[in-house]
Order: structure tokens, then C-alpha cells, then sequence
């Protein structure tokens, strides 16, 4: 009866979305029968496949239906996946198995935009897993003859940095969220949870609605981002058949999972230290389960399943290697800019088909105890009728034992009766929200109204904020007659006013708020016209609809998060989207690099906030690396966005790559809602723990180091003639700002280090071939240093490497002053030019580093290992590397052996001169006695 089963996996692969499409995008999966495969975008050899119990292309071969938005396969039969088809396969298995009386799950995984929510809930017309096996559910329960009654509970949560958040819950949010418990026969539950009965699927429909609009609200208010939480939807069906007295409960675990983009931090130690597996503890602990689980399937010995880790797979122990029947859809993009994490997604749902469960059927514990009740009732009557027979007179006893069955049959009937009386709470309920929704239509087609927009487009359009006629407030303020109530990062207790008058609507921010209509920050009051997109505070963006007259047939969902993102970086002066998507197209990467710049600006504005408030005393600012940078050839580099984090009181400046700072970011979050825990909890006033962090705690936090500049390229072309180079170079920052200006000379010189002169210039560079070639590089001044200009506390060093020959050099550190001398001479040599070095000096440039040192760093010291020095202190930059073959490394070697015992050979030189005049002369001595003898 304990069969085995294991987790069916499926993926699915979604289409381009309008980023993937402007980037000019390669799909890189491609599916036969239920293999993907997946290539390396940089490597077209580089292929993996993957083998799952389904494959779904939702990629290409649709057609949208004009009137509902609704994507249908092109042609009857076609490839194309629509959302009825993935039901088809994996909701009514599950449904089915439900109605056995056995649990299921369904867990949707992937990268965030991949297609999670699509696939489980859907937009729209488009309807997900969910309501799908809702409206099924209902309909099958409808249409069973056998005598049964079923109830159907639904519940909705959310786990956001392991907190539990009941989505449907009427009363305030407890802080810190609800508690998870375990009960032996229970397992672990969610405690204080409602659960709402149902009986039809419009019900479920209008609470996800509900539970959407309070996730929304939630994430706005706690500034948190609803990638980073899972949303876990209960369905419990409980099946009473009452003939045969048999109670059979299932329960339907539905889990959208946090996406599992994963974020490679720099990850110094301290880094570690700080992010841990904080960041998603959940998800993480869920990999942690499933890879220990697919160890046992596969034999290997385990001691432990970590279930316990995290509160998610605390919830989903049952769906795990448990008694659940489980299904896990995994989603990708098919982009080439998403390969790394389609390929991670694959891996680990590889891993999770081996995943073997015992799926049982449920015997409900409500039942047991009725059970229970009703056999305590039996022993009662027996004991009481045996009373009755000893004809002793035990009055006592008999009223107590008569309490105990009224209260048991008690106990029986509420249990019986719940369900109806819970049910009709629930309908009145719905009927309540009912009129809500009703009244909201009305207004819709009465005010003007502004619409959230949030990152995440499953959140988006859930909260309308209506502008009837008159005088209104917008701002944290709330229960004033007058007033707009919202809630978020920057907004102030009055933000705003709107004034709807004349059948116009007008914005005006009040003193010191922020307010952005159509990407420009506005100061004035300005008219708002149908479809303005307004962003008020850091991130709260909304879309403005105008009177109804006013509304076009047009659709807002354009107006979606990207597109208040690209305008906001258009009014920066970086231009994206359909006008300038033909001069992008040239360059995808740099299109890539800009989108993620617009995507991190929303966060850097949060963190700016955040460091504000908790007086961190630190900004945050966007930067792109190497924007306008090149490498020793002049070639562009590689970009990418970083953080440039400042101290203001300090001046001191840290660099984050994009991944610390996302990290640093959450871990900010978290610090704020403690600190705003504190202040509207105790009110404890001063010393908030917060400020107090230790610093390898502290998220705003890190240890100083050397920062890189930017850099100057000294060309090296004029050695090819020997001819000195002395000049002012620009140093450039990485966005192209000066930095500084830098006096550098390259001087032609003897081995000894004197200066060539002009005789030693020559008119063909080919005459160096196979000779020796020394040069000075004398790193003179610096000019007018901004880093130091910013900040005397501040110092400098210069660094470079001639030819890469592993010799880095780094001029000694000077500090507080904006123009420093150096004079800091390097000697460089090659024994023996090679026609690799000859076009290398034709071609390149030296890099000169400019590197800004900070109050508490250490200076950079030059590492020489690696480097050929020659006693006399000089670089040998004769590189094996450029000579390939192992005869030329050899000569080399002998060169070099060579070269440091010159003195040696000088000596023998001499010694060899002395010998051959003695010999000279002893020769024109015996000649001259000859020709003595000879008598001429
Ligand atoms: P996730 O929940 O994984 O972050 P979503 O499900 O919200 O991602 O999808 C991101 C966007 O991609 C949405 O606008 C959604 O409409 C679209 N999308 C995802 N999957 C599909 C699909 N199979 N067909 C059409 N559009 C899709
Ligand atoms: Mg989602």
C-alpha cells in the first residue's frame, strides 16, 4: 500500500519578453518529446540535455486572441503549449488524486520573470494551475453521484525572510509574523492561519485576489521585494462518506517559489559573514532537501534530511520524500543573456525527479476525534447501564457520567455543524468583498484614479486610489476625511495634494517630498493627463487614469514597471527602448549593462532612503565600469554596473559589484523593519540597536580599500625608433570624468641607464630584431588630483606593468597633496627584441593606474614574484609567453643567465685582451729576433 512514487518534473520554456527582444536575444533551448536541450551561447559545441517527465514550449507558434488577450496555439495540433495543456498534464493528475484522498503539490521554480506565476495562478484570461484546478475541483464535486459530502478550506501565505504572513488574514500583521508549530500527528502547521470554506471556484478566485492586494500592499509598506518571498496556496478537501463512514482529507499544497536567481557576491570572507545563506534561507535549505533526498533515492547513506533548516521546507516536509504526491514545474527564459541561470534551473530539477515520496491516503484527525468521542460515548453508556444493573444507588456518578455524553454529543454536533456554520461566515464574507468589488467598478466609472505598478507584474494594478471632486492629501497620513493613504520608502506623512476640480486633475509636492511625473522630478503643480506615470517617494509607482470620458479603448498594461524604469533612465540621459533600440542593437551587452542600471536605480533610491533614516551617514551611487575605458590595445572593456558607496562624513568609498550590493540591500531591509519595529513598538527612543550594529554586521559597512581611479595610456610606439616620449596624459575615470593628469616619460637608454641620443634614432624599427632594447619609464607628476581635491585625507599611488610581464609596479604612496611629484623611474629591458615585442610596441599602450588610498588602508605594495628582475634591478620583459616555441624560452633562459653574469664575462674579457697583446707582443718579439739572427 506505501507505493513509491517519485516528484514528476516538467519545464517550460516562456517566450521572449520585451528586454530579451530589444537585446536582439538568441533562443538557446530547444525541446524534442520531453528532452531540453541547452546551449552555451559563447560555446555553440557546449550543449547539455536534460530529460524530465514533461516539456513544454510556450515559446513560439501562438497567437493571441484579440479580444480576451488570450494565447492559443497557430494552428490546431501546433507546438505551442497554452495554459489548458499544461493543466491537462499536471493539474488533473493532481486533482484526481486529490478526490483519491491523497495529498499533492505542485512547486513552480525558476529564475524571477521566468514564468513561475504565469504557469501557477496566470494573467488574466490566461489562467494559471490554480484557478484551473479550483474551477475542476468544484465541478468534479458537483458532478459526484455516490452519496459524500466534501468541503473544500482555502488558505493563502506568504514566507518572506522566513516570516510567515497570512495573506487572507483580517486582523493587523503580528509582528514577526505566525509561528510554525509541530503536532505529532499533524506535523508542522502554521499556527493561527485562517482557513476559509469555499464552495465555489469564484470564491477561491476573489480571495487570491484579496491575498494578492494584501501581498501587495504588504511589499510596498515593508519595502519588500515579492521575488525574494515564496506564496503558498492551501487548498484542503475534505470528503465525508457518510454510508460508509469514511472521512478522507487531502491537502493541496500550490507554491510559488521565491525566484532563485542566485546572487554571486563577491564573496570576500567578510561577505559570507554577512550574507550567509540569509538572503533566502528557504530556498536555500530547499536545494539543501532536495539534493539529500536525491542522495537517498539514488542509495548513497544519509543521516539527515535538514527539513527543520527554514520554515518552507518545515511547511513542505510532506510534499518532500513524505506522503504527497508532488509535481514541480520548473520555468525558463529561453534567452542567451539568461544562460547560467537556465542551466542552474535545469540542474536542480534534474536532481529533484529522483525524489521519492509514499503518497498515502488521509485519514482527516477532525474524524479520529469524532471517532473518538463517539467510542468514549459507547464505554460511557456501557458503564452507565452497568450502573443501572448493580441497583446500587450511585447518584453521583451517574450525573457526572451523564454531563460527559451532553458534552461529548456536544462536542460531536459543533464538530458536524462547523463546516455549515464557518461556510455561511464565509459567504457572508464573500458577499461583503462581493460589494467592494462592485463598488470599486462604480467608481472606476466615476473618478479618476491612480493604479499601482509594481516590479512584479503578478502585483501589479491591485491597489486603486481614487480622486473624486475636491481637495486631496496623499502622503502616510491616514483617517483624515481628506486624505490618500499610501505607504512607502519616502513618502512623507503629507506628501502631496491632489485636486480634482473642473474636471482636472492636478499634482502638487509638498515641501521636501519627491515626486517624479513621467520620469522628471516635479516641484510645481502640474496637470496630470490620462496614463502620466508617477512615481512618488523613492519607489512607489503608480499609473494615473483619467476621467472616464478621458480613456481611450486602450490598454494601460504597456505602462508596465520597465517602462517607468526606462523613462526615469531617460531623463539621466540613457536612452532604451523603441527609439533607440536600432542604435543599441549594435551592441546587446552595452543594451544588457544599461538595463540592468535602470533596474538597480529603484533600489539604489531605497538603500539611499534607508541609509538616510537610519542615519548610516552613506550614499549610494550607480556607476558603470569601464564605460569608457579600453585595455592596453585601446579596446573597450568589459562593463559592468557597481555601486559606488560614500561616506559622508568620512569621505571614505567603497565599490560594490552589483551582486554585493543586491545582497547588502536585502540585508539593509532587514535592519530597517527591525529599526522601524522599534520605533512603533517600545518607542525606546535613543540608541536604536540598529545604529549599533558591530561592523562585521553591518550591511552598510566594509573595510577600506585601495580603489582604482581610473587610467591614462601612455602610447608606446616612439620606442619602436627609439625616440623619447615625455607627456601630459588625462586620466580618465570610469565614465569617462578626469581624474587627474599625469606627467609620464619613456626614455630609450643604454643598459646602464643612460639616455640614447639622437644618433641612436632609427628609420627602421625592424633594426631592433634580435638586439637589446632598454627603456625608462619615469612617472614625473601628478596634476590637480580630484580624489585628493574631494578630500586631503586621501593619497595616491601609480601603478603599472610594461608588456604584462608579470612585473607590477606601483609608484610609493603619496598623501594630501593635488599635485605630487613622483619622479619614480623604471628600468625595462629586452635582451632580444622579438617581432612579437616590435608589433607590441606599435600596437599598445602602457596602463597607467591611478589608485585612490583612504584613511585606513594600506598602501599597494609592488608583488614581484613573477617577475624578472636582473641584479642591476631591471624588468626583463622578454616573455616566454611571446616567444612560443621552447627552444626561444630556452635562449631566453641562457640570456638571462648570461645577462647577470656579465660581470663575470667582463672580467674574462679583460683577461682574455691582457693575454692576447702579452701574446701579440711575445709573437712580434720572436719575429723581430728572426730577423736578427737572419742578419737583415
Ligand atoms: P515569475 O513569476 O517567474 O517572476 P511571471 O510569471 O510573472 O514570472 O512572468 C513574467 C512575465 O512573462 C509576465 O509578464 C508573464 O505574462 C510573461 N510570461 C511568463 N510565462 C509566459 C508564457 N508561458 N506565455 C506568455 N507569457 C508568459
Ligand atoms: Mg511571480
Amino acid at each position: 500500500m506505501h507505493r513509491r512514487d517519485c516528484v514528476k518534473v516538467a519545464v517550460r520554456v516562456r517566450p521572449f519578453n520585451k528586454r530579451e527582444r530589444d537585446a536582439g536575444s538568441r533562443c538557446i533551448v530547444s525541446l524534442a518529446a520531453s528532452a531540453i536541450t541547452i546551449q552555451d551561447p559563447r560555446d555553440s559545441q557546449c550543449r547539455r540535455s536534460f530529460c524530465f517527465d514533461y516539456a513544454y514550449w510556450s515559446h513560439s507558434g501562438y497567437v493571441i486572441q484579440d479580444r480576451t488577450g488570450l494565447y492559443l496555439p497557430e494552428e490546431v495540433g501546433g507546438r505551442y503549449a497554452d495554459q489548458e495543456c499544461v493543466f491537462q498534464d499536471l493539474g488533473q493528475g493532481i486533482l484526481e488524486n486529490a478526490l483519491q484522498g491523497y495529498n499533492a503539490t505542485l512547486l513552480a521554480y525558476g529564475q524571477t520573470g521566468s514564468g513561475k506565476s504565469y504557469s501557477m495562478v496566470g494573467y488574466k484570461h490566461n489562467k494559471g494551475l490554480v484557478p484551473k484546478l479550483c474551477e475542476r475541483l468544484f465541478k468534479a464535486i458537483k458532478e459526484i453521484k455516490e452519496a459524500r459530502q466534501c468541503q473544500v478550506f482555502f488558505s493563502m501565505l506568504e514566507i518572506y525572510n522566513e516570516q510567515v504572513v497570512d495573506l487572507l488574514s483580517r486582523g493587523s500583521r503580528p509582528p514577526g509574523g505566525l509561528r510554525v508549530r509541530e503536532e505529532q500527528h499533524r506535523g508542522f502547521y502554521v499556527e493561527g492561519l485562517r482557513t476559509v470554506p469555499c464552495d465555489s471556484a469564484a470564491q477561491v478566485e476573489q480571495l487570491m485576489e484579496q491575498g494578492t492586494r494584501t501581498r501587495t500592499t504588504a511589499a510596498t509598506h515593508m519595502n519588500a521585494n515579492s521575488s525574494r518571498s515564496h506564496m503558498l496556496l492551501v487548498l484542503q478537501l475534505k470528503q465525508i462518506f457518510s454510508k460508509e463512514s469514511v472521512t478522507k482529507q487531502s491537502n493541496i499544497n500550490l507554491v510559488d517559489l521565491a525566484g532563485s536567481e542566485r546572487q554571486r557576491s563577491a564573496s570576500s570572507e567578510a561577505d559570507r559573514l554577512k550574507e550567509g545563506t540569509a538572503i533566502n534561507l528557504s530556498l536555500t535549505t530547499l536545494g539543501n532537501v532536495i539534493s539529500t533526498l536525491a542522495d537517498m533515492a539514488v542509495g548513497r547513506k544519509t543521516v539527515h534530511v535538514p527539513y527543520r533548516d527554514s520554515v518552507l521546507t518545515k511547511l513542505l516536509q510532506s510534499a518532500l520524500g513524505g506522503n504527497s504526491r508532488t509535481v514541480m514545474i520548473a520555468t525558463v527564459s529561453p534567452a542567451d543573456i539568461c544562460y547560467e541561470e537556465s542551466l542552474s534551473t535545469l540542474r536542480y530539477s534534474e536532481r529533484a525527479k529522483h525524489i521519492q515520496n509514499r503518497p498515502v491516503v488521509n485519514e482527516s484527525p477532525t474524524e479520529r476525534l469524532v471517532k473518538e468521542l463517539k467510542a468514549e460515548n459507547a464505554r460511557l453508556m456501557q458503564r452507565l447501564s452497568r450502573l443501572g444493573q448493580d441497583g446500587r444507588s450511585a447518584n453521583d456518578e451517574t450525573k457526572e457520567i451523564r454531563q460527559l455524553l451532553t458534552h461529548n454529543e456536544l462536542q460531536i454536533r459543533t464538530i458536524n455543524t462547523l463546516w455549515e456554520k464557518h461556510l455561511q461566515e464565509a459567504l457572508r464574507d464573500w458577499e461583503q468583498q462581493y460589494a467592494n468589488i462592485t463598488q470599486e467598478r462604480r467608481l472606476m466609472q466615476m473618478h479618476p484614479y491612480i493604479l499601482n505598478i509594481n516590479e512584479d507584474a503578478q502585483l501589479s494594478g491591485v491597489v486603486k486610489l481614487f480622486i473624486p471632486a475636491g481637495e486631496w492629501d496623499i502622503g502616510l497620513s491616514e483617517g483624515t476625511p481628506r486624505s490618500i493613504s499610501i505607504k512607502g520608502l519616502g513618502i512623507q506623512q503629507r506628501h502631496a495634494v491632489l485636486k480634482n476640480e473642473q474636471r482636472r486633475v492636478t499634482l502638487t509636492p509638498l515641501k521636501g517630498s519627491k515626486v517624479t511625473v513621467n520620469g522628471r522630478a516635479v516641484s510645481q503643480t502640474s496637470e496630470l493627463q490620462h496614463l502620466d506615470r508617477l512615481i512618488l517617494g523613492s519607489n512607489c509607482t503608480y499609473l494615473y487614469i483619467g476621467f472616464p470620458s478621458e480613456r481611450g479603448a486602450n490598454d494601460w498594461s504597456r505602462y508596465d514597471y520597465d517602462y517607468f524604469l526606462s523613462e526615469l533612465a531617460a531623463a539621466e540621459g540613457i536612452h532604451l527602448g523603441e527609439s533607440s533600440t536600432e542604435s543599441c542593437q549594435t551592441d546587446p551587452s552595452l543594451l544588457a549593462v544599461f538595463y540592468d542600471y535602470v533596474k538597480l536605480m529603484p533600489l539604489v533610491a531605497e538603500a539611499n532612503q534607508m541609509s538616510q533614516e537610519l542615519k548610516k551617514g552613506v550614499e549610494f551611487k550607480l556607476e558603470i565600469k569601464n564605460l569608457v575605458l579600453s585595455d592596453s590595445k585601446g579596446n573597450d572593456l568589459e562593463k559592468e554596473i557597481i555601486c559606488k558607496v560614500t561616506s559622508k562624513h568620512s569621505k571614505q568609498v567603497w565599490m560594490w559589484s552589483k551582486a554585493k550590493f543586491v545582497n547588502r540591500k536585502f540585508l539593509m531591509e532587514e535592519i530597517y523593519l527591525r529599526h522601524l519595529d522599534e520605533m512603533n513598538g517600545e518607542h525606546t527612543g535613543e540608541g536604536l540597536s540598529s545604529s549599533a550594529l558591530p561592523r562585521d554586521k553591518d550591511p552598510f559597512w566594509d573595510p577600506v580599500e585601495p580603489l582604482l581611479l581610473g587610467t591614462a595610456h601612455l602610447w608606446l610606439q616612439s620606442l619602436a625608433f627609439r625616440i623619447p616620449v615625455d607627456e601630459q596624459l588625462e586620466v580618465l575615470g570610469s565614465e569617462g570624468s578626469e581624474e587627474a593628469i599625469l606627467q609620464a616619460k619613456l626614455i630609450p637608454c643604454t643598459s646602464d641607464g643612460l639616455p640614447l641620443g639622437e644618433d641612436d634614432i632609427l628609420i627602421d624599427p625592424s633594426e631592433l630584431l634580435g638586439r637589446r632594447l632598454d627603456i625608462q619609464l619615469v612617472v614625473e607628476q601628478c596634476f590637480g588630483l580630484r580624489w585628493i581635491r574631494e578630500a586631503r585625507n586621501r593619497g595616491i599611488q601609480i601603478g603599472f606593468s610594461l608588456l604584462d610581464s608579470g612585473g607590477r609596479v606601483y609608484t610609493p604612496a603619496v598623501w594630501h597633496h593635488v599635485n605630487p611629484a613622483l619622479r619614480h623611474k623604471v628600468h625595462f629591458a629586452s635582451l632580444h627584441v622579438s617581432q612579437h615585442l616590435l608589433d607590441y610596441l606599435q600596437s599598445s599602450a602602457v596602463l597607467l593606474e591611478l589608485w585612490g588610498l583612504q584613511d585606513g588602508c594600506t598602501s599597494l605594495v609592488s608583488p614581484l614574484e613573477g617577475a624578472r628582475v636582473s641584479t642591476e634591478g631591471i624588468f626583463i620583459i622578454d616573455e616566454s609567453g611571446m616567444t612560443n616555441t621552447i627552444e626561444s624560452c630556452d635562449l631566453l633562459g641562457l640570456r638571462l643567465y648570461v645577462d647577470e653574469h656579465s660581470g663575470l664575462l667582463k672580467d674574462f674579457s679583460e683577461q682574455l685582451e691582457q693575454s692576447v697583446s702579452a701574446l701579440k707582443h711575445d709573437v712580434a718579439t720572436i719575429v723581430r729576433r728572426k730577423r736578427e739572427r737572419s742578419g737583415t
